[in-house]
């Protein structure tokens, strides 16, 4: 007969699976002391043996707040206090080493648990886990679990050394009687994306029950009726549940299934979107529009103005920040600017060909640009670059803007210089500019127009945007494998890197860093969490044989939608 039972919700999600209780009767051996040299041994040993396997685990894949509660169980069995009142148990009370830890252990149990702070009361956890690791060494007992079958595992409590080993291919979900919503069991369960309540009495579950476990909600149904389990296979499916999972995950290191890190940049377009970028993630800037502080302005703005911009930028990230210069021109004209009046505006004075016929603008926004730098991560990219010559004249003014300032005695801190890639004719001399560079980044939005000589802004022609194109993929592998041979850091930050599709196209191009809209973080690193780089350079490869747009699509779609409900 079906029946419901309320927990506490602690890792969100649907679990559908037969219940598997997990036994953990781990005590000290009731045998007497060998002497007190031995049983000191054994537990220097023991906590040596146990230090190193949490710091193996320091290896894996963690968020930092896994990381942390690891930390702290490393400094606990650390701290010279632990130690002394073991040994001074061995040799007052004759026990052994075990018996010494396990008394030890449960005392500092006892303060934690009657602690009035709640924070020291929630790392009762922790020392259990530790007690159950260090008498689990002396035991000799180191019992990997290991399944067959999904199961919705069952224990009284769990701990995050085992929480964090779980094998996910079968443990679907965890019920736990004891632990809270903050436990570090149920961080660690929310991480890992497995759905968990507690509070629910273990002793009425048994072996092999099929139960539904509702995470979101705290309910466990045991032996559901045909149409309940078809109700939350239904939930199971539903977006929410998939982005709460993206959201967790974003904690986690952007990597393939095999090893393959993914660096995940931000585009901003201004200075308000700094807040929303780092609540997503965002470490660093792949690409600042900087035309775009000019624009609502009455006048050209003075370096005063643009430096505080920029510090604002520079501080407010970890990680690099990727200013691009001025790149006017094309459908970016400066109001208070004479208009250029072009016949073909993106193919007139854009980018760096503005900046280096109006130098005076160019040599402010260096400067600005430069004294902004105190932070050090500071890389300065000039926009549509198309020949040697450009970029070489670019990166003298640039010089001249550094000896200026240090004829005045202003010390600055020297940027990495770069250039996007977005004419055909750089792709096509990159050998002769890559030299010259300290990064590039591709900008597949222009490139893509060039290459195909289609107006971006024009609807007529909209559909000669092929990403997917493999005229588009030679030509990014080319570009790619020069840079990897020169040893240049190479990125996308157009469009392409912001879509989950093409993206996955770029990474298995050798590509492995995009610059995105940070609201696409989530759905990006979960993505990317899933596939696998010898999978993507294998469909890169079939996708260098085909002929079409489409046909490249569909290799990369219906790869993509199998990540996606994996
Ligand atoms: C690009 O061309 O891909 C790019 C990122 O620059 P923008 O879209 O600003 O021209
Ligand atoms: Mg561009």
């Amino acid at each position: 007969m079906q029946k419901t039972f309320k927990g506490i919700p602690t890792s969100g999600g649907i679990a559908i699976a037969k219940v598997h209780h997990l036994t953990q009767q781990l005590t000290s051996n009731q045998e007497g002391s060998i002497g007190f040299l031995y049983e000191q041994n054994r537990i220097k040993n023991a906590i040596c043996d146990a230090v190193f396997e949490i710091e193996s685990m320091l290896n894996e894949n963690l968020s930092v707040e896994a990381e942390g509660i690891l930390l702290t169980q490393v400094a606990i069995l650390k701290d010279p206090e632990l130690i002394s009142n073991i040994e001074n148990k061995i040799r007052k009370n004759r026990i052994n080493a075990a018996q010494a830890f396990e008394l030890t252990m449960n005392e500092f149990i006892e303060v934690f648990k009657n602690s009035n702070n709640h924070m020291i009361s929630e790392k009762t956890a922790d020392l259990k886990d530790i007690k159950y690791r260090v008498l689990k060494i002396l035991n000799q007992e180191n019992k990997q679990y290991e399944y067959n079958e999904e199961v919705i595992l069952v224990a009284e409590e769990l701990y995050p050394s085992e929480t964090i080993k779980l094998d996910k291919t079968f443990i679907k979900g965890i019920i736990t009687e004891k632990g809270s919503k903050t436990s570090h069991a149920a961080i660690l369960s929310k991480q890992m994306g497995i759905p968990s309540i507690s509070g629910i009495d273990i002793h009425t579950l048994k072996n092999d029950d099929l139960i539904i476990l509702d995470g979101d909600e705290g309910l466990i149904i045991v032996n559901p009726k045909d149409e309940t389990i078809r109700k939350y296979q239904s939930i199971r499916e539903n977006f929410y549940q998939l982005k709460e999972k993206m959201k967790y995950e974003l904690k986690c290191l952007t990597e393939t299934q095999d090893g393959k890190e993914i660096h995940l940049l931000s585009n901003l377009g201004s200075t308000n979107e700094i807040p929303k970028a780092l609540k997503n993630g965002a470490l660093g800037v792949g690409l600042y529009r900087s035309e775009n502080d000019y624009f609502n302005l009455d006048n050209l703005p003075k370096v005063s103005e643009l430096k505080k911009i920029y510090q604002k930028i520079l501080s407010s990230f970890k990680s690099k920040v990727i200013i691009r210069t001025l790149d006017v021109g094309g459908d970016k004209m400066l109001p208070y600017l004479e208009p250029l009046n072009e016949l073909n505006p993106f193919l007139g004075k854009r980018g760096i060909r503005f900046s280096l016929s109006n130098i005076d603008i160019f040599k402010t926004q260096i400067k600005a640009l430069l004294l902004s730098n105190e932070t050090q991560n500071l890389h300065i990219m000039l926009p549509m670059i198309s020949t040697l010559d450009e970029l070489l004249q670019a990166k003298s003014i640039i010089e001249e803007v550094k000896s200026e300032l240090k004829n005045e005695n202003i010390q600055i801190y020297e940027p990495k210089i770069g250039m996007m890639l977005e004419v055909p004719s750089a792709l096509l001399a990159i050998e002769d500019l890559l030299p010259n560079i300290d990064f590039i980044s591709i900008g597949t939005n222009d490139l893509l127009q060039y290459l195909f000589a289609a107006d971006r802004m024009n609807d007529e022609v909209s559909y000669l945007y092929q990403p997917f194109h493999p005229v588009v993929i030679k030509s990014l592998k080319y570009v790619v494998d020069k840079a990897k041979k020169y040893g240049i850091n190479i990125s996308v930050c157009g469009e392409m890197a912001s879509d989950i599709t093409t993206a996955l196209m770029l990474i298995g191009l050798g590509i492995d860093e995009l610059s995105v809209h940070s609201k696409m973080y989530p759905q990006m690193n979960y993505v990317i969490r899933r596939s696998k780089m010898k999978e993507l350079e294998s469909l890169v490869e079939k996708a260098m044989k085909l002929k079409t747009n489409q046909e490249v699509f569909e290799l990369f779609n219906q790869y993509k939608n199998e990540l996606m409900i994996s």
